[in-house]
C-alpha cells in the first residue's frame, strides 16, 4: 500500500468500481506491491455510485453479483437495489483497508509509457503520478451516451441521463419523455408511473422481457447464510450454473433460443391484453441479439393509462415539444435519456499513449482488441479489466472481473519487469473470437445493438462463450506470448 502523499506506486489502478476495488483488495491482501487507486468521483462504487435512478437494481442474483472472496450474508433480496450494492462496495473498501490507497477527485487526463525508464507517467487533475504497471478499471458503462437529437439543448424543462438522475426534479403529475427501451428504461418506467408521472416512451425497437423472479430473503435465510457461510458458496454456485445455461441461447437459431423466445412472448401475452399494444411490444429480431431484460412490472406499466408508447425514436426537440421519427409530437415537462453508454469507444483509450506515442484509441480504430481480453500489443505493463471482449450477456460481470484479476496477479508475479504482449498473439486471439462471435445471435440475429462497433461492425464487448470457458482460457497467466524487456537489457540498449 502507498501512503497518503505518494505519487509513485508499483501499480496504479484507474477507477474504484467493482473492478478497481476487487483488484485493490487482492493486491492489499498479498501485500507484495505498493498500489494506488485513482478515482475521478468522490466515492467508490462506479456504476452503483453513478446510477441512482428510481428502480435501479442488478439483474443477476446478489450472491453471484458480488465478490466470491468477500461474500455478504444479509442481502435483503435476490436482486439487490443499486443503493444496497453501493453500500456493499463502500463496506468492502472500508473494511479491507483500501480507503487510504484511493485518491478521490483524481481524474486521469493522460498516461504515457516511458520506454527509457520502464514507467507509466500519468497526468491527472490532481498532479502527476508514476507507476510500473497501469491497470484500467475505468468501466465500459461509465460514459453516458447522448444520442444525436436535433435541438436537444433547446428543451425548456429538466433533461438528464439515467446515470445522472436529478433527484431534485419532482415528476409527480408531470409529462415525462423517456428515450430508449433498454435495461435502465425498463427499470425506471414503472417507477415513474408509480410516482404519478404521465410517461411517453420513445421506442426504436422493442426489447425481449422475461419475468423477474425477485423476492426478499427471510430473516431465517439470512441467519442461516451468516451461520453457515458455506451455504452462501453453494447458493452462488447454483446461481452460476443456472446462469451459464443461458449461453446456449446466444447461439444463432438454437433450440434453447426458441424456447427462451417462447418464454418471453408468453410473459408479454400474460401481462398485456391489448393486441395492438402487444404487437407494438413484440420484438422483430431474434432473442438475445440485444440484451434480454428482466422485469415483472414493465409491461403492466406500459399497459397503464399513464403511459403512451411511441414506436419510433425521438428525432428532434424544440422548446417543450418533442417530435418522433413518425412525425408525432408530444409536449413534455421532463426528458429522461435512457440512452445507454459509450461502450465500444472507451474514453479511457483516448488518454493512454503506448510505445511510439500511439493512443489506445488509435490502436482500436477498427474496434477494441486485447490478448486474453486484457493486454494490448504496444502498451507494455498495461492491463485492462472489463474492457474488450470481457463481459457477458448471460452471467455476472463480477465473475469475469475476478478472472481478469487472477490473470493480472499472475502477470505481476512474473519475474520480468516489463511485459508486452506480441502482435501475433493479440491478432490470433481476436481472429478466433471474431470467428466464434460470427456464429452468435449478436451478429446473426437481425438487430443493431450496442455490442457492435459502429466502425467495423465487429462485436467487441462480449466474450462469445460461457464464464467458465473464459476462466479456463484466461484465468491463468501464460508468459509465452509476452516479449520482455529487462532493466539490464534496456540499460545496455540505451547506453550502446
Ligand atoms: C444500471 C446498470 C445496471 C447494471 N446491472 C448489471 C447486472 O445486473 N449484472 C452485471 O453483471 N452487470 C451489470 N451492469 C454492468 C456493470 O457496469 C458492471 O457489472 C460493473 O459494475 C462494472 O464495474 P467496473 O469497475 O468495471 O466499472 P465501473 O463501475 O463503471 O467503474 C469505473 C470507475 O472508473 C472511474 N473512472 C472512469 N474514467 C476515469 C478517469 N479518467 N479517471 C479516474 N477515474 C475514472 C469511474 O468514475 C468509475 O467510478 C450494470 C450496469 C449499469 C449501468
Amino acid at each position: 500500500m502507498s501512503d497518503a502523499s505518494s505519487t509513485h506506486a508499483d501499480v496504479i489502478i484507474i477507477g474504484a468500481g467493482f473492478a478497481g476495488l476487487g483488484m485493490g483488495v487482492r493486491l492489499r491482501r498479498q501485500a507484495e506491491r505498493t498500489f494506488l487507486i485513482l478515482e475521478r468521483a468522490d466515492d467508490v462504487g462506479g456504476t452503483w455510485r453513478a446510477n441512482t435512478y428510481p428502480g435501479v437494481a442488478c439483474d443477476i442474483p446478489s450472491q453471484l453479483y458480488s465478490f466470491s472472496f468477500r461474500q455478504k450474508a444479509d442481502w435483503s433480496r435476490v436482486f439487490a437495489s443499486g443503493s444496497e450494492i453501493h453500500g456493499y462496495l463502500r463496506e468492502v473498501a472500508a473494511s479491507e483497508g483500501l480507503l487510504p490507497s484511493i485518491r478521490f477527485g483524481t481524474s486521469l487526463q493522460n498516461a504515457r509509457w516511458d520506454a527509457r525508464q520502464n514507467l507509466w507517467h500519468l497526468t491527472t487533475s490532481r498532479g502527476a503520478f508514476t507507476a510500473r504497471v497501469l491497470i484500467s478499471a475505468a468501466g465500459r458503462l461509465s460514459e453516458p451516451r447522448i444520442a444525436a437529437i436535433d435541438g436537444l439543448e433547446t428543451f425548456e424543462g429538466p433533461q438528464f441521463h439515467t446515470a445522472e438522475w436529478r433527484h431534485d426534479v419532482d415528476v409527480s403529475g408531470k409529462r415525462v419523455g423517456v428515450v430508449g427501451t433498454g435495461a435502465s428504461a425498463v427499470q425506471v418506467v414503472p417507477q415513474l408511473v408509480a410516482l404519478g408521472a404521465e410517461v411517453v416512451v420513445f421506442q426504436r425497437s422493442a426489447p425481449y422481457v422475461i419475468a423477474r423472479l425477485d423476492r426478499a430473503f427471510s430473516e431465517a435465510e439470512r441467519a442461516r447464510f451468516a451461520e453457515h457461510p458455506e451455504s452462501l458458496d453453494a447458493r452462488r454456485a447454483e446461481y452460476f450454473a443456472e446462469a451459464e445455461q443461458g449461453f446456449a441461447q446466444k447461439l444463432h437459431d438454437s433450440n434453447a433460443a426458441r424456447s427462451h423466445r417462447a418464454r418471453a412472448l408468453a410473459h408479454l401475452e400474460a401481462q398485456v391484453d391489448d393486441p395492438v399494444l402487444r404487437r407494438q411490444l413484440t420484438p422483430d429480431y431474434e432473442i438475445g441479439c440485444k440484451r434480454v431484460l428482466i422485469s415483472s412490472d414493465y409491461y403492466p406499466a406500459m399497459a397503464s393509462t399513464q403511459v403512451t408508447l411511441e414506436t419510433s425514436p425521438l428525432v428532434s426537440v424544440e422548446g417543450r415539444v418533442a417530435t418522433a421519427g413518425s412525425g408525432a409530437s408530444f409536449e413534455l415537462d421532463v426528458l429522461v435519456l435512457a440512452t445507454g453508454f459509450e461502450a465500444t469507444e472507451l474514453a479511457f483509450a483516448r488518454l493512454v499513449h503506448g510505445l511510439g506515442g500511439q493512443t489506445l484509441a488509435e490502436h482500436w480504430a477498427g474496434g477494441m482488441t486485447a490478448f486474453a481480453s486484457t493486454a494490448v500489443h504496444g502498451f507494455p505493463n498495461l492491463f485492462i479489466i472489463d474492457g474488450p471482449l470481457a463481459s457477458l450477456g448471460h452471467n455476472s460481470s463480477i465473475v469475469m472481473i475476478e478472472t481478469q484479476i487472477d490473470y493480472i496477479l499472475g502477470a505481476l508475479a512474473d519475474a520480468r519487469e516489463t511485459l508486452e504482449v506480441s502482435a501475433d498473439a493479440e491478432q490470433s486471439y481476436t481472429a478466433e473470437l471474431d470467428r466464434t462471435s460470427a456464429e452468435t445471435v449478436w451478429l446473426r440475429g437481425g438487430c443493431s445493438s450496442w455490442y457492435l462497433d459502429a466502425r467495423s461492425g465487429r462485436q467487441t464487448l462480449l466474450w462469445p462463450g460461457t464464464a467458465a470457458s473464459f476462466r479456463a482460457q484466461n484465468g491463468h497467466f501464460d508468459p509465452a506470448p509476452y516479449r520482455t524487456v529487462s532493466r539490464a537489457e534496456l540499460t545496455s540498449t540505451l547506453s550502446a
